[in-house]
């Protein structure tokens, strides 16, 4: 016998790794070029120059044995002084080295944070539709439920009233992912304040605070001076998952880490209970070289200019063609709403008849929706528009 949840979950078909497979078999027969596949959010720009350059230097300068030894379970403290200094200059906090725990990127870091708040069986933790799936098992598995709170499909901000309707005294945090996957959207500093005063006020209601849990791998990926702010400057109680998977193009590398704000409600207690969740999972010590690599490019910052070139070719393209769209404002998706409303016929029709591969929005708790990383080359983009042109046409 093995464990029911993590069976199902093992086994489970995920849309997006069946679209991804079906692209790369489609490419052995169509050929590459003819294959325009939208499906995974794998950055497509190279990790900055100075931090190829670090991990060469590392590897020169430091001890092997340290490069590839353990680490505190927290991480070196030069990298965590690092980040702190960083998140210091950029807004003002006073953050020191020993309010970060440092991760294998935003899911361990939202995972442990899960976990530390899931207090009774019946903690609830909330996300705001559209939201990244494995939320679910995120929470799920670490004693929690989530509720959800349903799409605003018209600005993709948050529905104040429909989360007032479903926050209970149960309600442990809520995660709030900005810019968003998949929407691309950015919640404004007057949606976040709202949001804020909320929460405070449901917090004192209920005797307890209620976390913003802000999940936060595309804080730097945004477009046009759009203001991203930073949560714990509006509210206290937030406790932030970062990761450089996105920001520095280093997915594979797994490093990131946890904020727990001094000023936060019972900080103390979260830290050590993030880092006991930490501990209960073996989500301790990263990659030592990449904590190395981060205390010398903490302050690196990403080349959007790729990025940004895709969002305004397939934003603009798209949008003439007659489709709609979530205004794109940050991180690598267009969240387009399906010509007819139905995102998983438009998506199985694109993949049969023109190999064009968009994720529906069903497991992102948004039917009718469908997500497109347009983290690819340009020269894709080019090719697949007159396989949308089709698309729209074949809806009229
Ligand atoms: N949160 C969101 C919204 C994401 O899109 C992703 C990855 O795509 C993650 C968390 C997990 O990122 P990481 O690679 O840092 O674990």
């Amino acid at each position: 016998m093995v464990n029911q949840t993590c069976h199902q979950l093992g086994t489970a078909p995920s849309v997006i790794r069946e679209l991804f497979a079906y692209g790369l078999q489609q490419a052995a027969v169509v050929g590459k070029e003819n294959v325009f596949d939208y499906s995974l959010g794998n950055p497509s720009i190279p990790a900055p120059a100075k931090v190829n350059q670090a991990i060469c230097d590392i590897i020169h300068e430091v001890d092997s044995i340290q490069i590839h030894g353990y680490s505190m379970a927290a991480g070196f403290d030069a990298a965590r002084q690092a980040i702190a200094d960083n998140l210091n200059q950029r807004f003002a906090l006073g953050v020191k080295a020993s309010e970060l725990f440092l991760t294998c990127g935003a899911a361990p870091a939202l995972i442990s944070v899960i976990k530390a708040l899931a207090v009774t069986p019946d903690s609830e933790i909330m996300a705001v539709a559209p939201f990244f799936p494995e939320y679910r098992p995120f929470v799920e598995s670490n004693g929690a439920k989530l509720v959800v709170v349903p799409a605003d499909t018209e600005a993709f901000q948050i529905d104040l009233s429909a989360l007032e309707q479903r926050i209970s005294p149960n309600t442990q945090g809520i995660i709030i992912n900005s810019p968003n996957n998949p929407s691309g959207v950015v919640y404004t500093r007057q949606t976040l304040q709202a949001l804020a005063d909320l929460l405070t006020r449901k917090g004192e209601e209920y005797g307890h605070p209620i976390y913003i849990i802000a999940d936060e791998p595309y804080r730097e990926l945004v477009y046009g001076n759009v203001e991203v702010p930073f949560i714990p400057t509006i509210y206290p109680n937030t406790i932030v998952c970062y990761s450089y998977s996105k920001s520095l193009s280093l997915p594979g590398e797994r490093i990131g880490y946890v904020y727990v704000p001094a000023f936060a409600a019972d900080s103390a207690a979260v830290y050590a209970a993030v880092a006991g969740a930490a501990r209960a999972m073996g989500h301790v010590c990263p990659p030592t070289l990449m904590q190395l690599v981060i205390a010398r490019c903490a302050d690196e910052m990403p080349d959007l200019a790729a990025y940004d070139e895709n969002r305004t070719l397939l934003y603009n393209a798209l949008t003439e063609m007659g489709y709609s769209c979530a205004k794109p404002d940050g991180a690598f998706y267009l969240f387009v709403k399906a010509p007819n409303g139905d995102a998983n016929a438009f998506s199985q029709k694109a993949k049969l008849e023109h190999n064009l591969l968009v994720v529906p929005g069903d497991g992102f708790g948004c039917p009718g929706y469908l997500r497109l990383s347009y983290c690819v080359s340009n020269e894709m983009i080019r090719r697949s528009l007159p396989a949308f042109k089709a698309m729209m046409e074949s809806y009229c």
